[in-house]
């Protein structure tokens, strides 16, 4: 990613735009805007005029608008294969996962929405409302503002715009600066299928492009590294307005003693190396019970040592593809000089890959401790490393001792005692004999502990945290006055007090309390 900028006599910028490369291959494959705070605010000012028609369509009108995107995400398939591996240098299979994540998320909020955002009857036994009737009902919020991340450019950008608009909000969606050709196909989609003008808008660039979404936006849907939650999270604190936060992860996985060693072995090669190990859900380390250690890592190192890593041509041309985003390169290199430094053993590859485009060697890593920084910081590359526990206890405890807490893996064939330790571990999301499956439930919500985030996306709350509450009371069967109303009427708070008494005091008194 480049950028040039252009500035008109006043000092605006007025033709800013950003060069984005082809990660595999270093050949630049598109321009974009880059969108000042004037544009953020417009686009904001039209979402703004669109959303109450969207919110006013029904929840099947709405879903009919989804069906339209499904349809046109696979009739146009090949071409969002090709702009996803193009701008992230991902294998092709990769980016077929994030299709058929597009088009099940639409066939899921399209099915789901109107149940999970439905009115909600709340009853009360207080002797201050009997008689009412109450309950809650669910209010878009606006225009959500969703930020993203460079390692998924659908599912992370305009999968989170999903729900967000299933609910009556209108998007903006600010894609990362190095991926942002993907969403804007989206935006493509949406004039094609005949969507209301403006409901989704796509703005271009970078940081402080997004800054100007959190500035404007009633919500943001922020998808990235925790540092940047931070700011984000502190801004919109400053406005008062919600903001989810889905941010890194240092996930972990435990093999323990009566595991299939074929699955643990499967699991964790998948789960560190998939999208180059750029996912917030790879597989970033790994516990194993000593008694399993030798044979487990033996496996591991011939898989490793099998997978090929390069461009992606077709499918089953490659394993491994590029590191996205540039200086994730000497972020990855530093994190194995780090470990070897400080005693660890490189038993595959361990560093960069000749261009052109930029790969980092698939690496395995032992003799690693918490000391190093391949333990404790997200490396987000395809490097992993294996440590040997005496017991699940002490994996349990290694597990805990991160700031991260997103996603964590338990292999074995006890499932009992897979899920009596899977409840003890720090983190969002808990899978037993899988890695990273559970990304694509929407019905389970996802979402991270500690320094990994705030708010889930996917499940009931996942569609909820785009709505505001309101409370709705109605006395359907008003009385002239009510017991408890000025002025007071002493014989009212004794029929008060009786009727506390019939409620609550003689059950107490029943029970010997
Ligand atoms: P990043 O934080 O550098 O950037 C994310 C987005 O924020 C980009 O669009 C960027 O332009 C924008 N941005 C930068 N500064 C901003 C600011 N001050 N205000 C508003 N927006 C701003 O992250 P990245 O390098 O693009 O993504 C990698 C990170 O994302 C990793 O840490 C990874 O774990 C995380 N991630 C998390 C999840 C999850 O679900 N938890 C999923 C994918 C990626």
């Amino acid at each position: 990613m480049a950028q040039t900028r252009s500035l008109t006599p006043d000092g605006a910028r007025a033709d800013a735009h950003i060069a984005v490369d082809n990660p595999a291959t270093g050949a630049v494959v598109g321009h974009v805007a880059d969108a000042s705070a004037q544009d953020v605010e417009q686009a904001v000012a039209r979402a703004r005029q669109a959303q109450p028609g969207w919110a006013e369509l029904s929840a099947r009108s709405r879903a009919e608008f989804f069906t339209r995107g499904r349809r046109w995400l696979l009739t146009h398939r090949q071409e969002i294969i090709d702009s996803i591996v193009a701008e992230n240098g991902k294998t092709q299979e990769d980016a077929i996962v994030e299709i058929v994540y597009g088009v099940s998320a639409f066939a899921h909020w399209a099915k789901r929405a109107r149940h999970y955002l439905a009115d909600t009857k709340i009853r009360s036994l207080s002797p201050f409302v009997l008689g009412r009737s109450m309950y809650t009902r669910r209010v878009p919020l606006g225009v959500v503002g969703v930020i993203g991340p460079w390692n998924n450019p659908l599912i992370n950008s305009f999968g989170d715009a999903i729900p967000a608009l299933a609910a009556g909000n209108a998007v903006v969606l600010k894609p990362s600066e190095y991926t942002p050709l993907t969403a804007l196909l989206m935006e493509k989609m949406t004039r094609e299928c005949g969507w209301p003008k403006d409901v989704f808008q796509v703005v271009t660039g970078a940081g402080a492009t997004g800054q100007a979404l959190v500035d404007t936006a009633d919500f943001v849907m922020f998808t990235g590294s925790t540092k940047t939650g931070r700011a984000v999270a502190a801004r919109a604190g400053e406005r008062l307005v919600p903001c989810s936060l889905e941010l890194g992860g240092k996930d972990a996985l435990i093999v323990l003693a009566d595991a299939s060693l074929e699955r643990a072995v499967n699991v964790t090669l998948h789960g560190a190396l998939c999208n180059g190990g750029q996912m917030c859900t790879s597989v970033e380390r790994v516990y194993v019970e000593e008694p399993v250690y030798d044979a487990f890592v033996a496996r591991l190192r011939r898989r490793f040592e099998e997978v090929t890593s390069g461009r992606s041509a077709g499918l089953g041309s490659t394993d491994v593809g590029a590191m996205t985003f540039p200086p994730q390169m000497s972020i990855v290199e530093d994190h194995v000089k780090d470990a070897v430094g400080r005693g660890a053993r490189v038993l595959v590859g361990g560093h960069t890959a000749p261009g052109p485009g930029r790969f980092f060697e698939p690496t395995l890593l032992v003799d690693v401790d918490h000391t190093m920084t391949c333990m404790r910081e997200e490396t987000f590359g395809p490097t992993l490393p294996v440590m040997k526990v005496a017991n699940a206890e002490e994996a349990v405890r290694l597990v805990n001792d991160s700031t991260y807490g997103l996603q964590a893996s338990i292999i074995s064939s006890n499932m009992k005692r897979a899920r009596h330790l899977a409840e003890r571990l720090e983190a969002g999301c808990v899978t037993i004999n899988d890695a990273q499956t559970n990304y694509m439930a929407f019905g389970l919500p996802m979402g991270g502990w500690k320094e990994s985030g705030l708010g889930v996306r996917h499940g009931a709350e996942g569609i909820r945290k785009y709505t505001r509450l309101q409370a709705v009371s109605v006395n359907r069967f008003p009385t002239r006055r009510d017991l408890h109303m000025l002025p007071f009427d002493p014989s009212a708070y004794r029929s008060i007090l009786r009727l506390v008494d019939l409620m609550y005091g003689n059950r107490l008194r029943r029970r010997g309390k």
